[in-house]
């Protein structure tokens, strides 16, 4: 048996049938981790010798008896945008390069309560601002599926170390597609859940009001059972929803007859590759041979989503980003005269050139005199998206598109292109500016081998509709079985 191939709940069978202990589990992964880091690169700080003290530990206390949880000794990795204690989270940022926090997110607090290992902080683009984990200050991730290739982003680590089997499974943050489009170009599931329904507390914020948390996994069921640990109501939060607990695992029911699902026209247009399309169809042809009824339909807005977003981020991205100041937990200039000095050189020389780019475009946008034209206008944009969006759940249950409208790309061709970059954001975006729940899941590889993502977006708290539409794809098509990696380097 190859341990690390197993998802979870295939883990969790097995310990249960004693076939396997804690720390046989954390063991594989550590070997798994020194093996392939040197070639993947997703770690900032792998924490391997913490983990594998903390495994031995959990099976002691097992062994003695103590009743530790189902999920005790599970191993995770968790996105360096998420603090935790006593353990540094740098957002892959020279500002925040020994930032330890003095406390813990709470989804991370979650995982700690249920006796979960963590097996190290994941790399990210700096402040999670990105498509592709090449803006981290550290390190390019490479993609499993092909060293050449950017893993996505901006939770490429994440994304990447599922893929490659270093870890069993992640967590990401999503602003405009972080978890969603990264998922896709490494062939594995990832969700973003409904503004409000995981805790932002802890997270270092990006843009309030698009941020989620949401799980990276090898399949649906592992989405599902850690959607159930970090989902629920967090007073710290106060965007936080307070909605009766769900176990997400219970909607997996393997049936999709008479699900309505609508496919927008828009996300499949010019800009979107000829494979990519072609696999999308194929899937689209999957769903009706299960069961579903498919239309299509025309979601205008969609072309506006893009600035909308980029505006709104950008806005609160310059706000949020303004307490590094080179005074507090920051990176400090050595060297300065005075007080203004001090900002201006820490920033300067503690941010790279897209938060900067960022924070700029974000300022201007909320100057007076271009408020109103931009800002504003984005908001009232918003609005107009979040309308449509609520029209089109009138008539379906799911909303099926491509999760990105290329496969992985190669490493260094947008990274000097900020708008390319940016347009690789299209068929996600407009999910965050909704709050909307979305799911990428892998619907089939181009002809290099390279994994295609296929969305499912679902109304507002609807994770269960997207979670089980998800599913019944993925038992039918048996992607993981048929695909695998092969960290191939040309
Ligand atoms: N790629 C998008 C951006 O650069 C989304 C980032 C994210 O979701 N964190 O803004």
């Amino acid at each position: 048996m190859n341990i690390t191939e197993l998802t979870v709940h295939e883990l969790q069978e097995k310990l249960k049938n004693k076939e396997l202990k804690i720390t046989d589990i954390t063991k594989a992964y550590v070997e798994r981790i020194n093996e392939k880091e040197k070639d993947v690169q997703a770690f900032v700080t792998p924490l391997t010798e913490e983990a594998t003290k903390q495994a031995q530990d959990i099976q002691s206390k097992i062994e003695n008896g103590e009743n530790m949880g189902d999920l005790a000794g599970i191993p995770i990795g968790i996105k360096d945008n998420l603090c935790t204690k006593g353990i540094k989270t740098t957002c892959s940022s020279k500002m925040l390069e020994n930032f330890i926090a003095p406390y813990s997110a709470t989804v991370v607090e979650k995982l700690d309560d249920e006796n979960m290992i963590d097996l190290g902080k994941l790399n990210m683009d700096e402040f999670a601002m990105g498509g592709s984990t090449e803006y981290s200050y550290f390190k390019k991730t490479k993609n499993p599926w092909n060293l050449k290739k950017v893993p996505g982003g901006s939770s490429g680590g994440s994304a990447a170390a599922v893929a490659a089997n270093m870890v069993p499974w992640a967590l990401g943050s999503d602003t405009g597609g972080s978890i969603r489009q990264p998922s896709s170009f490494c062939g594995v599931v990832g969700l973003k859940p409904t503004y409000g329904l995981v805790s932002r507390y802890g997270l270092v914020a990006f843009a309030s009001s698009l941020d989620q948390v949401g799980p990276i996994t090898k399949d649906v069921q592992d989405s599902a059972m850690l959607l159930n640990i970090i989902a629920g109501h967090d007073e710290k939060d106060t965007t936080s929803s307070n909605r009766p607990k769900i176990d997400y695992t219970k909607c997996l029911k393997n049936d999709v007859k008479g699900l309505k699902i609508g496919v927008p026209k828009e996300f499949f247009a010019d800009g979107i590759n000829e494979e990519v399309k072609q696999s999308l169809k194929n899937a689209i042809e999957k769903y009706k041979e299960l069961g579903a009824k498919i239309e299509e339909f025309s979601l205008d807005i969609a072309n506006y989503s893009l600035a909308t977003y980029y505006i709104i981020a950008c806005a609160e991205a310059s706000s949020n980003l303004g307490r590094f100041d080179g005074i507090r937990y920051t990176y400090r200039a050595p060297e300065f005269k005075n007080l203004k000095e001090i900002y201006k050189k820490s920033r300067s020389q503690g941010f790279g050139a897209e938060v900067k780019r960022r924070i700029i475009l974000g300022t201007y946008v909320l100057s007076s005199g271009y408020y109103d034209a931009y800002y504003k206008k984005a908001q009232k944009v918003r609005t107009l998206v979040m309308n449509e969006f609520n029209k089109a759940f009138e008539k379906y249950d799911v909303i099926l598109t491509p999760t990105s409208p290329t496969v992985a790309f190669d490493i260094g061709s947008k990274s000097n292109n900020p708008l390319e970059m940016y347009l690789s954001d299209i068929c996600t975006v407009s999910v965050n500016v909704a709050g909307l729940p979305g799911i990428s899941i892998p619907c089939g590889v181009d002809k290099e081998g390279m994994p295609i993502g296929m969305q499912l977006i679902g109304n507002k708290f609807c994770e269960e509709t997207i979670l089980n539409a998800a599913y019944t794809f993925e038992q039918a098509i048996k992607f993981r079985e048929n695909y695998k990696p092969e960290f191939k380097n040309s």
